[in-house]
Order: structure tokens, then C-alpha cells, then sequence
């Protein structure tokens, strides 16, 4: 019986991994800058968590969410998201107690049982930020510029950054009036769902991504023209904060989401180069959702990086233009194998990064995988080595040869190749 991986969940391959090592060591580097410390929450919550948070009614909660019992009978799912599990914590270990402000990150691993496609599996990975505790819209503007800076700090500058304002349960009820009588006229046109999406949530009409639906919502209302003063100018500073900031900005009125505890701004980062999926990054305001899970009345911004999709943006950064070994150790015959292979973890302490073959080789077969692996160095010892108390250090590059004693033989090669 062979195996393979099921659908949807895919390896990492060492030679892809150097990709995915630089966007997360630099998410880590600038979340840091800006005074970002990191979380990491269990991959698996309540289910009930995720259908609070994400909403009962959305795809991800009925139609995506990996659900199991546990021996318990206790209902689980895997994460389809992380916020739900850092506001969660947030909350369970009272952080808010220990300072007002506090900004988290996490790296992971997400799941959710769609098609699998281009730039979508069901094991994605994503890169979350949240800000807790501030109402904005400094922190907002914060947020979006922290993430622009992130993206071209990895390389990524074709980008598009949408944002809109989703106002506040206030002024978006005038609105979700407005939008059903909108929408009513347009019955007919709609697709199944956003029929049923029109009585529930008529904001959802605006993700659908069926064409005559899309149609439809051309000339729907915008939220925009429906904002509370506290709404209006706290969209108006976020944007007068990013153009100081030099950051580009596209007001997209499409830009929701159909959940209540998502309040005022919302922004989505774009890109021109993946074809159909184009968003990389996605985030908002969430003022709401904290008190919604028993916690205190805390405001909250966050987003949601796809590595999957920037990973594909950075495809030509190989790991594989990394350089090999320090040292190729090549002893011929078992007495010299077997001290080449003592001196090869002492090496490694060292600090040096060391290979050898670990069966019986000829030196042709040994130097060729030295070659392969791309070695600096290698050093060459046999029994006349042995006997004559010297060896042989070749570098690779020059075809230099030269001798060292065998006296020491371990320091010598850490001073002479350690960098
Ligand atoms: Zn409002
Ligand atoms: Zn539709």
C-alpha cells in the first residue's frame, strides 16, 4: 500500500521551504519593529467558537469547517481562521489586565474543505496581526501601513490596497434596509443563494462571486453615504493618516462583510500577478466580536496574510541558491572512516557545517557527491593519510590542495573554515 497525502493538504518541499522561511522570518522581523509579540493557539477550538466568530451563516462555518466528535461527544473543529482563537486567549488569560494595548501575531496552518485550486488548498497557511485594545484610527492606519511595508520588504510591490468603511451596528442598519429594497427589485436576477443571502444578510451580496449577481451590485448603495459622524470621520482620518504616510489607497464600496461585529474600516491588499485570486491579504476592524465572546468591550483590528499566495509571487527565490557544506569529509578505508566520522560531530559543535558519505566509497564517488551537494572544501584521508600523519584539504572552487596535521586536526579545520 502506497500512500498519499490527502486532497488538498500538500508538502512543503526542502526546496520550497526557503521561500516560505524568508516570508515568515521577515513577518517576524517587522511585526517586532512595530511592537507585535507572538501567539500560538491550539490548531483545534470548539466548534461553537468558529460559529460565533465567523457567523453560522457563512461558508466557512456550514459548508467548510472540519468538524469532528471527540470520545466526549464534545463538538471540535480545526481552525478555519486564528482570530477567533487569539481573542479567545485574549480573553481566557485576561491580557487586557496585564496592559491596555496589545498587538499579536501568530503563523500557522488554517483548514477548511474547499475545491481544491490554484492558490487554495485545504491546509492553508496564513499570517495573522491583531491590534486589541485601541478604537483607532491611528492604530488603523498602523496596521495597513506595518502590512504594506511587510510585503514590499519581501519583494512584493505590485500591489492594490482597497479599503472601505463597514461603519457601526448603527448606521449599517439604515443601510441593510436600504440594500433589502434594493435588492428586491433585482429578485429575479439573483442567483439562489443571494436570494436567501437578501432576507439573512443582504450585505453578502457583495462577496458573491456569481456574474449576474455581480451585475446587480454595480449601482447597490454605498455604505458610505450612510456613515454616523463618529463613522465618517474616523474613515476620514484613516485615510488622511495613509496619505501621509505615502501609502496608495483605492476606496472600494464592495469591500464587506456581512458580519455584525465588523465595524468601520476594512481593507483588502490585491495583487496583478495570480490571476483569479488575487487577494493576499485581508483585514478590518472588528470592535464587536470581543464582548460578543464574553470578554470585555475591547476594540480590534486585524488581518490575515495567504502564505500560500505570496509564496507563489516570490517562486523564483530558490533555497537551492543556498550554499552547501563547509566541508566534505572523504576517508577511504573503515579505520579512517570510522575517525572522519567522530570528527564530523565534533565539527558540527563547532560550528561548521560538515557532510560525509556514510558508506564505503571510492574517492571518485565521494568527491562527485561532495560536488552535488555543493561542498566548499573536502578533506581527503586514507590509510597512507593516516600513516603519514597528514591530510588532504582540497577546495573545491580552485582545485587547491594542501596538507593539515592530523595533530588537532578538529580546531585547525574550525579556525581555518568557520565564518
Ligand atoms: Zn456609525
Ligand atoms: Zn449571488
Amino acid at each position: 500500500m502506497q500512500y498519499k497525502a490527502i486532497k488538498g493538504f500538500k508538502d512543503i518541499l526542502p526546496h520550497q521551504v526557503g521561500a516560505w522561511n524568508r516570508v515568515e522570518s521577515e513577518a517576524k522581523r517587522v511585526f517586532e519593529l512595530f511592537g507585535f509579540k507572538e501567539i500560538r493557539v491550539p490548531v483545534m477550538e470548539k466548534a461553537e467558537l468558529f460559529a460565533r466568530g465567523i457567523g453560522e451563516d457563512t461558508d466557512i462555518v456550514s459548508k467548510e469547517m472540519y468538524t469532528l466528535k471527540d470520545r466526549k461527544g464534545n463538538n471540535l473543529a480545526m481552525r478555519p481562521e486564528a482570530t477567533a482563537s487569539v481573542l479567545r486567549a485574549y480573553i481566557e488569560h485576561k491580557m487586557y489586565e496585564s496592559y491596555p494595548i496589545q498587538k499579536l501575531f501568530t503563523i500557522g496552518p488554517m483548514f477548511r474543505y474547499e475545491r481544491p485550486q490554484k492558490g487554495r488548498a485545504r491546509q492553508f497557511h496564513q499570517i495573522n496581526a491583531e491590534i486589541i485594545g485601541d478604537p483607532g484610527p491611528r492604530l488603523d492606519s498602523e496596521l495597513i501601513f506595518m502590512l504594506l511595508y511587510l510585503f514590499s520588504s519581501i519583494g512584493i510591490n505590485n500591489t492594490t490596497l482597497n479599503i472601505n468603511s463597514l461603519g457601526c451596528p448603527g448606521c449599517r442598519e439604515p443601510f441593510r434596509d436600504e440594500l433589502k429594497n434594493y435588492l428586491k427589485r433585482y429578485f429575479t436576477q439573483l442567483c439562489p443563494d443571494c436570494q436567501r443571502r437578501m432576507e439573512t444578510n443582504p450585505l453578502r451580496v457583495f462577496d458573491c462571486k456569481v456574474d449576474r449577481c455581480n451585475q446587480v451590485m454595480k449601482d447597490a448603495p454605498s455604505m458610505l453615504d450612510f456613515l454616523c459622524n463618529d463613522c465618517r470621520n474616523h474613515f476620514n482620518s484613516v485615510k488622511a493618516y495613509l496619505k501621509e504616510l505615502d501609502v496608495d489607497f483605492v476606496v472600494n464600496t464592495h469591500l464587506m462583510r456581512g458580519l455584525d461585529y465588523y465595524t468601520k474600516t476594512t481593507f483588502e491588499v490585491q495583487t496583478h500577478e495570480l490571476g483569479a485570486q488575487n487577494a493576499i491579504a485581508g483585514g478590518g476592524r472588528y470592535d464587536g466580536l470581543i464582548k460578543e465572546f464574553g470578554g470585555p468591550d475591547s476594540p480590534a483590528i486585524g488581518f490575515a496574510i495567504g502564505v500560500e499566495r505570496v509564496v507563489e509571487l516570490l517562486e523564483d527565490y530558490s533555497a537551492d541558491k543556498k550554499e552547501g557544506p563547509d566541508l566534505f569529509l572523504a576517508p577511504l578505508g573503515k579505520e579512517a572512516e570510522d575517525k572522519a566520522f567522530i570528527w564530523l560531530q565534533e565539527l558540527r559543535k563547532g560550528g561548521l557545517r560538515g557532510e560525509m558519505e556514510y558508506r564505503s566509497l571510492g574517492l571518485k564517488a565521494q568527491m562527485r557527491h561532495a560536488d552535488r551537494l555543493r561542498a566548499r572544501k573536502v578533506l581527503i584521508v586514507g590509510e597512507d593519510e593516516l600513516t603519514k600523519g597528514k591530510v588532504i584539504l582540497r577546495d573545491m572552487f580552485t582545485k587547491e590542495q594542501t596538507e593539515l596535521p592530523l595533530d588537532n586536526l578538529v580546531d585547525e579545520l574550525i579556525r581555518l573554515l568557520v565564518r
